[in-house]
């Protein structure tokens, strides 16, 4: 068993239990090797793209573009980045360290969606907008916002008049 594996790894690290991931397929890998690795990763990506979040605005939508099948006829020098979100407000910033975006990360929107990233339909908008239109109708965002505001306005009676809230029979613990 034991014998006939090797006690370090190639960069010398020890094959300790806490140190040794174990695949399903009876693969070892050296945890401190493997974070190094993703470590070095992450840097290098978020330089890049604390540097230009145009560049990496239009390698996504380039991607992206071929993935959904769209039109994409754009140079970077099309996409323009605002200082705050124009539908929102949030001030732009690219979410550098994190994993993902955040809220205000700026993020590239097709207009009309189906036309692609072509010069006249793009925007530059904060992230959080953007997962908020997703390919919405301006009258199905207006049926949303209805809908939201009518079942707040329940659960605030609800809690007014019976001291909890109760929707729909429902009991919910009020935070
Ligand atoms: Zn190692």
């Amino acid at each position: 068993m034991a014998q006939t594996k090797k006690s370090h790894c190639p960069k010398g690290h020890e094959h300790t239990v806490k140190n040794t991931a174990v695949w399903a397929n009876g693969r070892r890998e050296c945890r401190a090797c493997s974070s190094g690795r993703a470590k070095a990763y992450k840097a290098c990506r978020d330089l890049r793209y604390s540097q230009s979040p145009r560049i990496r605005m239009w390698i996504a939508a380039k991607a992206r573009a071929a993935r959904v099948g769209v039109p994409f006829d754009i140079v970077v020098e099309d996409i323009v980045v605002p200082e705050c979100c124009p539908v929102l407000g949030l001030k732009l910033e690219r979410n550098v360290g994190q994993s993902g975006p955040a809220d205000n990360s700026p993020s590239l929107d097709r207009f009309l969606p189906q036309f692609g990233y072509v010069p006249d339909n793009i925007r530059v908008i904060s992230h959080r907008a953007n997962r908020i239109k997703t390919d919405a109708t301006p009258v199905e965002l207006r049926r949303v916002a209805a809908w939201i505001e009518a079942e707040m306005l329940a659960a605030l009676l609800s809690i007014a008049r019976y001291g909890t809230l109760v929707i729909h029979g429902t009991l919910l613990q009020v935070p």
